[in-house]
């Protein structure tokens, strides 16, 4: 070895010495990881499909809990150690627990996502004829690019309330023999003055008219026939009217499945990853737990946080402490005292469980490379969210970051960090701050996307691995030294 050489390993002992990059978090010479990794992604891509609306993706999970022996709240007149207790939040949020062996009053270790989506819903009164069409309007929910939802098959969920007070549950274009619904787009040869809008504009709102029929009714003394076809066929099978649409929550959403994606099949698509790759994960990583946790592992699946976490089923609605202060009652016994609700709140731990934006260097310009999450290197954190001065987010503290990053890194979990885009590129929130509000420890982590907000989101698998793997790491271990 001449001195040349002896100088250079020098430098790259010290530049690995101090240096810090994240790496891929696949291990392809793993054929246990990747079998593992793949049987996740199968189980995820199940439930994906069978929970494609808030409703759907609660009843999908209260089925599940139930399956893992998980029992109502008001089933308990006490809770110990190792009980599995749940409750739904209006149908279209949960809550759901196994209790630890510390005293509540130590502290919960708390993981919540959100399981409503960017969608069309239609509007109350929706139904309409039009040259022959029957056709449907619709209001979108969230945030779209309102050109994604033309010209592609699409389904209808949702709930209607028949007189009487009846409900039934409406899923059509989901079944391989089932018709699909569609938002017809203008056809290149005459779209010229369309195609000098801008991308925003290039589809309006009130375009996107959902087509649901052609067929006249036979008998020709009635007005809007066609409207009137598809309005016996729906009495047909549901046995609603027009009146009953008018208090329906009725869906339109993307009618694909979800699919591997590459010849690899390292990625998975599908609509609604946003944020149900984190309601999976981290469902499955509370009912994988086990043994009891030492401190109680709680799930929260939020609705409403594409419009802004409000209403009654959203992150900032009362219930959610309000079902966690009837979990502290239960285990202590007795009726708590506001000190005691708030000293539970006050020292829990939260990992608030969204999706982020995946680097892509097809649209390179709108990130900061080295402050991106890329797909295939593990669990994303960020400290923060929010847009422009890191506006409506809440800052996770360094003492709190380490404190994750540390347990992540003990139980030799991949995770990765960045911003969402280049500074003020763009930006967005999540539920943390309505956590953070109430002043327990929370930082903003989940799965990083391609596409997100579109009709076919994709993560990448090995992410979407570490990520369950994190959150069970959390709850198995955070602050399960103090007692
Ligand atoms: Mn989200
Ligand atoms: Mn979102």
């Amino acid at each position: 070895m001449d001195k040349n050489e002896e100088k250079k390993s020098a430098a790259k002992e010290l530049e690995e010495k101090l240096t810090f990059e994240f790496k891929t978090a696949w291990e392809p010479g793993n054929k246990e990881k990747l079998d593992a990794i793949n049987s996740f992604a199968d189980e995820y891509k199940l439930a994906l499909d069978s929970g494609k609306t808030e409703r759907e993706f609660v009843n999908f999970t209260s089925a599940y809990l139930e399956s893992k022996g998980f029992k109502l709240l008001e089933t308990y007149s006490e809770l110990k150690t190792g009980d599995r207790v749940y409750q739904l939040v209006r149908g279209k949020g949960l809550l759901a627990a196994i209790i630890g062996e510390n005293d509540p009053l130590q502290g919960f270790n708390l993981i919540g996502s959100h399981v409503d989506s960017p969608r069309l819903d239609l509007k109350p009164n929706p139904l309409y004829e039009s040259s022959d069409l029957a056709l449907m309007k619709t209001h979108y929910y969230g945030g779209i690019k309102k050109y994604h939802w033309v010209a592609q098959p699409l389904a209808l969920h949702g709930v209607m309330i028949k007189k009487g007070g009846e409900k039934v549950e409406v899923i059509i274009g989901e079944d391989a023999s089932d018709p699909v619904l569609y938002i017809s787009d203008l056809l290149p040869h005459l779209a010229a003055d369309q195609m000098k809008k801008t991308a925003a504009s290039v589809v309006e709102g009130e375009e996107l008219n959902v087509l649901i029929g052609g067929l006249p009714y036979p008998d020709e003394d009635a007005k809007n026939r066609v409207k009137l076809a598809v309005l016996n066929l729906l009495f047909e099978k549901y046995g609603v009217t027009e009146r009953e649409f008018i208090t329906a929550e009725l869906e339109i959403v993307p009618a694909v499945k979800a699919r591997d994606v590459g010849l690899d099949r390292s990625f998975l698509g599908a609509y609604g990853q946003d944020d149900r790759v984190c309601a999976y994960t981290s469902l499955r990583a509370l009912t994988d737990l086990e043994e009891a946790p030492k401190r109680t592992a709680v799930l929260l699946m939020y609705d409403k946080e594409e419009t802004g976490s409000g209403g009654n089923t959203g992150a900032s609605s009362f219930l959610y402490p309000y079902y966690q202060q009837q979990i502290v009652r239960l285990m202590l016994g007795h009726e708590p005292s506001s000190l005691e609700l708030s000293q539970n709140i006050i020292n829990s731990t939260m990992l608030s469980s969204d999706v982020t934006n995946a680097f892509d260097p097809t649209f390179a310009s709108v990130s900061e490379p080295q402050n991106s999450c890329y797909t295939g290197r593990g669990m994303a954190l960020n400290k923060y969210t929010g847009a422009r001065g890191k506006g409506g987010t809440s800052d996770a503290s360094a003492e709190y970051f380490d404190e994750v990053v540390r347990l992540l890194e003990e139980n030799d979990i991949s995770w990765q960090t960045g911003e969402m885009g280049k500074v003020d590129q763009g930006g967005g929130g999540t539920v943390a701050v309505y956590q953070a509000e109430l002043g327990l420890e929370v930082i903003d982590c989940g799965v990083p996307l391609l596409s997100m907000h579109s009709c076919f989101e994709v993560s990448s698998k090995v992410d979407v691995y570490e990520t369950y793997r994190g959150y069970r790491a959390f709850y198995e271990n955070m602050r399960n030294d103090r007692v």
